[in-house]
């Protein structure tokens, strides 16, 4: 049977049985723009998301028949902000060719000649990558799909699908996917691609078993859960929101530490949430603030220096980063003096070798 190439479905489909309404898309294609992700043709109804999995999970938008045809290419938007700035205006952002913007006084002589870049230090600790298991007791559902990245592998029995043969082997990425301006990967190895559906093709870096149902959870145990972290910023500070519905507001804390910010929310139904962030730059926990609302956790956070954030967490050691990741480093000295230039770190590049 042919698969169908649109967006959202790639169902195997029978041509012969291909009435109008049996297949649900995306016509448009994916749109990627620092770090949000969403579908050209429903931006509006299905609002941009951040975690490439929430993006995958968007519903489809459209109904139609299955094709064959090649889908559309993405389309990465990276537009300069600079151009819109006052002159002489103090806040002036400029955004490098690289699309990382740094807020600053208006630089005297061009960037490019007076930046170089350097690889992010090794300094946070790696973060163990657990891989979760199937609790072979639960039963799986017929037509249940491998959860694992870059797998997709359709339950087809205890014999076949956790045997000893080819297919009982999962061949996937255990680390998340990463975008960064058109380069699309995992963090878990080093293969990027620009293309959207040459991303979906990368094959699994890692073998193990297949993950239809996932461990066992205990209903009268808490169950640690994860939620969506959503941010923006301006020069001082990074508004982060925490999607953890019905928290509870005597029980649940929030702290802020000079680089790392700690979650712990009591959610109903026995849910948990704790979380350790280690933030891209410093930040000033003495002035920055959080709410606990009904449907998410507002924190503010409050940056000592005027300064721009390409990511909210600085990744853990060793991650391969695409281009742009790099940190812009500026020299400043008196014009003229032969040697008299130094190397001047950006705050949060300080912060990092500080620790
Ligand atoms: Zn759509
Ligand atoms: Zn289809
Ligand atoms: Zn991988
Ligand atoms: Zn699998």
């Amino acid at each position: 049977m042919p698969r169908c190439t649109h967006q959202g479905c790639q169902k195997e489909y029978d041509e012969s049985d291909n009435v109008d309404g049996s297949c649900s898309y995306h016509p448009g294609g994916p749109v990627f723009h620092e770090g949000l992700k969403s579908w050209s043709c429903c931006q509006n109804t299905n609002k941009p998301v951040l975690e490439f999995d929430a993006f995958m999970a968007l519903p489809p938008c459209t109904k139609g028949v299955h094709s064959s045809a090649p889908p559309p290419k993405p389309t990465t938007t990276n537009t300069s902000s600079s151009s819109t700035a006052p002159a002489n205006n103090a806040n002036h952002v400029v955004t490098s060719s690289n699309g990382v913007e740094t807020y600053g006084p208006p630089p005297v002589a061009a960037p490019s000649s007076s930046s170089v870049t350097a690889p992010v230090p090794a300094a946070a600790p790696p973060a163990p990558v657990v891989i979760e298991e199937d609790d072979l007791s639960i039963p799986v559902p017929d037509g249940a799909r491998c959860k694992r990245l870059a797998c997709g592998a359709v339950w087809e029995g205890e014999s076949v699908s956790r045997g000893t043969g080819d297919k009982a082997i999962c061949r996937f990425h255990p680390q998340s996917a990463i975008f960064h301006e058109g380069s699309k990967g995992y963090l878990c190895c080093k293969r990027r691609v620009l293309e959207f559906d040459e991303f979906m093709k990368i094959e699994g870096c890692t073998t193990g078993h297949h993950l239809f149902v996932g461990p066992k959870r205990d209903e009268t145990k808490e169950e640690l859960v994860t939620c969506r972290l959503d941010h923006y910023q301006t020069p001082l500070q990074i508004h982060v929101s925490a999607f953890a519905k019905g928290a509870d507001k005597e029980r649940s804390k929030i702290i802020f530490e000079t680089q790392q910010l700690h979650l712990d929310l009591f959610l109903p139904s026995n849910k948990r949430i704790t979380r350790s962030v280690t933030l891209y730059g410093p930040i000033d926990p003495s002035t920055s603030s959080f709410r606990i609302l009904g449907t998410k956790v507002e924190m503010i956070l409050q940056k000592p220096n005027a300064a721009s954030w390409p990511l909210l967490e600085l990744p853990p050691a060793g991650s391969e980063l695409p281009p742009g990741y790099a940190l812009t480093f500026g020299v400043s000295g008196r014009t003229g003096t032969v040697g008299g230039k130094e190397i001047v770190l950006a705050p949060e590049e300080l912060a990092r070798r500080a620790r």
